[in-house]
Order: structure tokens, then C-alpha cells, then sequence
């Protein structure tokens, strides 16, 4: 197939566009390289003859329709995203801009693309929104976030999401563009930006630095394998049905310090802090985020039962997996310590 990715120099764009790449898709990479967009986490794909890359901001409609007419997309993944939730509460602006009116580009440039194509085509062609489980809000200590649990979102990044949902849900409903939402739980893995959570525990334990944790520590996400993300997202575009929504969630569930201390756990064996203390040892807590929902879980049940789908990592493996490839290339976080050092940054996707 002919896939347009939009935020293929991101982190799970990247993994997106590795696998596509990987299983003999042509792939046209639509990313804007803000400083959240890395063209090395493709140095695998990049010299591929089925690899395309266009430097297009997703809010520019005649670039992105130049890209439709040339690249003649059967399928769209469309992940170009302003993502950092702290980022989204000390300037909304881009979010907005980003993740509402860029939305709107890209389904519109779909919708022109997707009329004009021959029947047979039109019904083969597929618009993948892809979404988080915030835009549901928060949770307490139990129950789960369904398809059809209500939207609160609470950050400014949920509420842009949120809306950009609910555009996507409406190209559906009013112009019949064969849309599918997607909305899943917080992704760890290879390769994801320093200015998150679990790089940002693991960076400052090697480098032996104060981790820093919001509040108690006590928030809880439900945490996803990257690559597990991938294949949802893969079975929702050949499998999903055009007008539904998927959530996916790695029945992960682990509060901040519990990630911490499991990080720490691994990196005393593998990795020991000089002078013989434990990397626990610094784990310091810091004011907490404004507005941090308690909790996110996600009931995948829908995704199993329709698409097939499975998330093949438990969290250990993930983990493991995850710490491994970051002391491999500690180049990723090297890159990065200028610019988050300068911001104070830390925090979760
Ligand atoms: P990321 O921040 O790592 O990557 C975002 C990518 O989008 C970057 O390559 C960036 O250059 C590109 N981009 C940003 N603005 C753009 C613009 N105006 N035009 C073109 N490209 C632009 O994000 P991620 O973590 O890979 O998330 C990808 C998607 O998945 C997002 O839509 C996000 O909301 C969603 N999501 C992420 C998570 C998570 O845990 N990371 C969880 C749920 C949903």
C-alpha cells in the first residue's frame, strides 16, 4: 500500500514507519521536524526506495495537498502532534494550532483525495486518527476508560486532542471520509524524547542526577509497548471498521514511583551507580503538575475482540527491552541535555 504517515520522525511515527517500511509498504513521511521530530530514529528505512520524506508543516493545506496529489495515499496515519502535556500548560498556542487546525488540514486534503478516487478505491481507502486515552480525563482507583466513556479531557494537550477527536468523528459522520480513532495509553520504547518520563528517570539515574517525581508519585498510567501500539494501529487500518473508535492499553498499570523504582531495580544490576548506593536513592519528589489526572486504565476488550489485537509485552519485557536499547545510544539523551536542561523540563507523554 501507499501510506502517508504524518509524524513519522516521532516516536511511535517512527516505529510506524520502520514497520511499514519493513513489510514492503510505500511510505511517504509528512513531519514538520520540530524538536520533537528526529531524522536519525529512520536511519534504518531512510535509504529505502519506498521511503519518501516531506518537510511539510500539517497546517500548510497546499503542501499537504501537493503530497496527496502526488503520493495518491491509499491509507493515512495520521500521528503529527504536539505531545508533552507540560509543554501544553506553559504555551497552549501551538497545541491548538498543531493538533486542532492541522487536523483539519489533513482531513480535509482526505476528503478531496478520497472523492475524487474511483469507487473501488474510495472503498479501500482508510484515515487512521490517532489519539490518547486523556481525552477521557481522569480516573479514580478503579474502573476502566471505555469507547464510550464521555470525553473531560483536563490538560490544554487533552482538550487539543480531544477536538481534533471529535473533527475526525464528524468528516465521518457528514462526509463519510472512512475515518477510524484510535485512543491509546501512555507508550514506552526505543527511541521516545528525552523530555518524557521514563528517558527522563532513566537519563538522570545514569548520569547519577536527582530523579525527579511529581507530587507523591502516586499518579497512575497504563503503560504500552511501542511496538504493540504499532501493530494496533496496522489492524485498525486493514480490520477496523470506518466510523469506530479503539482503544488500546497494555493492562500495564504502575504508578510514577512504581516505574521509577522498577527502572532503578534494573539498573542496580546492570548498570550500579559509583560508590555503591542504590539509583532508588535518588528519586526526589518535585512540585506536581498542574491539573495531574490521578489516573488513566484502558478497557482494550474492543480491539482484541474485533481486530485480533494482542499486546505481546508485559511491562517487564517492555522494560528491559526499553533500558537496554537507552544504554546503547546514549547519543539520544546527549543531544538532548542542552535544550532540557535550559527548560526545566520532566514529565509524562
Ligand atoms: P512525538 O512528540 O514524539 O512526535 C510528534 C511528531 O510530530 C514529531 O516528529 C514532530 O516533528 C511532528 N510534528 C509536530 N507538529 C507538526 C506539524 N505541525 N506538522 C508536521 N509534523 C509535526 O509524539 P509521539 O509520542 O510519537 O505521539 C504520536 C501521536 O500519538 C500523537 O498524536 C500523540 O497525541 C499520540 N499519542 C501518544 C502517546 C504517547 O504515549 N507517546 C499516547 C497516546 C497517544
Amino acid at each position: 500500500m501507499r501510506v502517508v504517515v504524518t509524524g513519522g520522525a516521532g516516536f511511535i511515527g517512527s516505529a510506524v514507519v520502520r514497520r511499514l517500511i519493513q513489510t514492503d509498504h510505500d511510505v511517504l513521511n509528512i513531519d514538520k521536524l520540530t524538536y520533537a521530530g528526529r531524522v536519525e530514529t529512520l536511519n534504518d528505512v531512510a535509504t529505502s526506495p519506498r521511503y519518501r520524506f516531506a518537510q511539510i508543516d500539517i497546517t500548510d493545506r497546499a503542501a499537504v495537498a501537493d503530497a496527496f496529489a502526488s503520493f495518491d495515499p491509499e491509507l493515512v496515519l495520521h500521528l503529527a502532534a504536539e505531545s508533552h502535556v507540560d509543554r501544553s500548560i506553559e504555551n497552549s498556542s501551538v497545541f491548538i494550532t498543531t493538533n486542532i487546525v492541522g487536523t483539519h488540514v489533513m482531513l480535509e486534503c482526505a476528503l478531496r483525495h478520497w472523492s475524487a478516487l474511483a469507487s473501488r478505491r474510495q472503498s479501500g481507502f482508510r484515515f487512521v486518527h490517532v489519539s490518547t486515552d486523556e481525552v477521557y480525563g481522569t480516573l479514580g482507583v478503579e474502573g476502566f476508560f471505555s469507547e464510550d466513556s464521555a470525553f473531560a479531557p483536563n490538560s490544554p494537550y487533552a482538550a487539543s486532542k480531544a477536538a481534533a477527536d471529535h473533527l475526525a468523528r464528524a468528516w465521518y459522520q457528514t462526509y463519510g471520509l472512512p475515518v477510524i480513532a484510535t485512543n491509546c495509553s501512555n507508550n514506552y520504547g526505543p527511541w521516545q524524547h528525552p523530555e518524557k518520563l521514563l528517558p527522563t528517570i532513566l537519563r538522570n539515574a545514569v548520569s547519577e542526577l536527582p530523579i525527579p517525581i511529581y507530587g507523591t508519585g502516586d499518579n497512575v498510567r497504563d503503560w504500552l509497548f511501542v511496538e504493540d501500539h504499532v501493530d494496533g494501529l496496522l489492524l485498525a487500518a486493514s480490520a477496523g471498521r470506518p466510523g469506530e473508535r479503539y482503544n488500546f492499553g497494555g493492562d500495564g498499570e504502575r504508578s510514577n514511583l512504581q516505574i521509577a523504582r522498577a527502572i532503578c531495580g534494573i539498573l542496580d544490576e546492570i548498570c550500579p551507580r559509583t560508590g555503591g548506593q542504590s539509583h532508588l536513592d535518588a528519586i526526589t519528589f518535585v512540585a506536581d503538575r498542574p491539573g495531574h489526572d490521578f489516573r488513566y486504565a484502558v478497557d482494550a476488550s474492543k480491539a482484541k475482540r474485533e481486530l485480533g489485537w494482542v499486546s505481546a509485552h508485559d511491562f517487564e519485557s517492555g522494560l528491559t527491552r526499553t533500558i537496554q536499547w537507552y544504554l546503547s545510544n546514549p547519543i539520544w539523551f546527549a543531544r538532548s541535555d542542552n535544550e532540557l536542561g535550559r527548560r526545566g523540563l520532566i514529565g509524562e507523554p
